[in-house]
């Protein structure tokens, strides 16, 4: 009953385990997916902001490189304000990349722009790929000098006399950060925002703090500051720590679930192994049963028809045979009390009633009473030491002589070539110890608990024709256990057997 319960509960926690997997493996799968999504959709929205950006910039820029005429210089002054660039200074040069008269203008203070413009001219002229420019095309240049950064716009450029010069803007990159990003990348949404340079610093945006990478799409820029990289984070993935708490949750609960189902599993195999092999015994012990109630049967019938018929040559004959018949019932009745008892144990039935301050010594020499005649019949001897005055204990005395019979008749039964039993009676600290020893063939110590299950019975034996149902110790068992004693058997090969029952003395004693 209750291992039904245990395998039920079993099963029980086997589904749920499975049940709590699928569940975790679809929830991680839509899970991942809404992820893909989701990162999929941040990657189309950095492409496009950067797309947006760049081809805001290089078109007013394009506006402005086509605007400057070389044959109305003047006009240069006005051309920051007049287009929709933002831009910092322009330099007008000839083919020989010198500047122009009147070809630099500047929104810088008079006195720094100038101060600037030398310096564009030995700094940042010789790296500009003037040479390689096409007329009519914008180029571009970034740099990053002395740890500032710098956007140079560039085209070549044909007068109307057909004289090549070329135009270069510097752009204001303050305008482009302060300006325009903030236009793009609106701070209330969702997402979080920030531009880095090339070396990794922050240019635009707040910093994402703990944000897990794989969250994180970027987007790097290609036609105006190269090397600055637009990245988008989801604003409500930033709690990395309950996203790390729930990784770890999680992870814990798949790990007990798996551990769960493979625990379940294996417990299950064993236990329909022990089903399997408690049926096989179970057919085992019917047989036995049944050929253990056939043989004395047949013999009670067949004798007791001799003695009906009268066949009996004289008054002794007639004796031995009753003596047979009775002889037979005696064991038929004790291997029926056995299986009956057991019967009502197997149904967890409760069998045992107890009285206080019980003599267990005279329930000891009733059992060897009991057996007196099998004895003399398998021509052994039975020597008994019991302790005087032993503490009465609480025992049911019926119960309590079925298993001493099913000690002393296993010895018969399995030890008659050793000729006798020796069983002692005694205290040893709070315990009442009976020893019951034969000088039998012993027992392979690796069966030493298996006999003790229900059916089991020995493999030597199994080939003997010894009758026996494998039911005797497990009963002695259930109900020195009952008694909140128990029973244990020391013994080996051919060195005969001792089975030692031991009870608790009541606490009064
Ligand atoms: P049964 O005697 O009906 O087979 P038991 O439960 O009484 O069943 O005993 C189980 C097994 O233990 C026996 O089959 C036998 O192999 C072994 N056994 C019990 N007592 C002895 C003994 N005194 N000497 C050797 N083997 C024993």
């Amino acid at each position: 009953m209750r291992r039904l319960l245990v395998v039920n509960a079993l099963i029980f926690a086997v589904l749920a385990a499975a049940a709590a997997l699928a569940y975790y493996g679809y929830s991680a799968t839509t899970e991942q997916t809404s992820r893909d999504r989701e990162l999929a959709l941040m990657q189309d929205l950095a492409e496009e902001k950067v797309l947006n950006i760049e081809s805001l910039i290089a078109k007013a820029d394009t506006e402005l490189l086509r605007a400057v005429n070389l044959d109305e210089m003047v006009a240069l002054k006005n051309l920051p304000a007049n287009t929709g660039a933002a831009i910092v200074s322009v330099y007008v040069l000839d083919d020989q990349q010198q500047l122009v008269p009147d070809g630099f203008v500047s929104t810088r203070a008079p006195k720094e722009g100038v101060a600037f413009r030398d310096w564009f001219l030995a700094r940042v002229l010789p790296l500009l790929p003037l040479a390689q420019a096409k007329v009519g095309v914008r180029g571009h240049l970034y740099l990053n000098l002395d740890g500032r950064p710098y956007l140079f716009t560039y085209m070549r450029r044909a007068s109307k006399d057909n004289r090549k010069f070329y135009v270069v803007i510097e752009d204001d990159l303050v305008h482009l950060v302060f300006r325009l990003f903030p236009q793009f990348f609106e701070v209330s949404s969702k997402r979080l925002y920030q531009v880095v340079d090339e070396h990794n610093q922050l240019r635009y945006g707040e910093p994402f703090g703990e944000l897990a990478e794989g969250l994180v799409v970027t987007r790097p820029f290609i036609d105006t500051v190269d090397g600055w990289v637009l990245r988008v984070a989801q604003r409500d993935l930033g709690d990395q720590v309950a996203f790390a708490r729930k990784r770890l949750v999680n992870s814990f609960l798949i790990g007990g679930a798996v551990v769960v189902i493979l625990g379940g599993l294996a417990v299950l195999g064993f236990a329909i192994r022990r089903e399997r092999r408690l049926s096989e015994l179970k057919s085992e012990f019917i047989s036995n049963v049944s050929h253990e109630l056939k043989t004395p049967l047949s013999i009670i019938s067949m004798f007791g028809e001799m003695l009906a018929e009268g066949r009996t040559k004289s008054p002794e004959q007639a004796h031995e045979y009753a003596e047979i018949i009775w002889r037979e019932s005696v064991r038929l009745s004790r291997l029926i009390d056995n299986v009956l008892d057991f019967a009502k144990i197997e149904r967890g039935m409760d069998v045992y009633e107890f009285s206080d301050d019980t003599a267990v010594a005279d329930v000891v020499e009733r059992a060897i009473e009991l057996s007196g005649r099998r004895l003399a019949n398998a021509d052994m001897t039975l020597t008994c030491e019991i302790e005087p005055e032993l503490p009465p204990v609480r025992l049911d005395a019926n119960a309590f002589t079925l298993a001493v019979l099913n000690l002393i008749d296993n010895a018969i039964k399995y030890a008659a070539d050793g000729k006798k039993i020796a069983l002692t009676l005694r205290r040893e600290a709070d315990r009442i110890v009976l020893d019951v020893r034969d000088w039998g063939p012993g027992i392979a110590v690796e069966e030493h608990e298996r006999i003790f299950e229900r059916f089991y019975r020995a493999q030597s034996v199994r080939l003997k024709p010894i009758r026996g149902s494998g039911i005797g110790l497990a009963l002695v068992r259930h109900i020195v256990r009952a008694h909140h004693g128990d029973v244990t058997v020391t013994s080996a090969p051919d060195q005969g057997s001792t089975f030692r029952i031991w009870l608790p003395i009541s606490d009064k004693s």
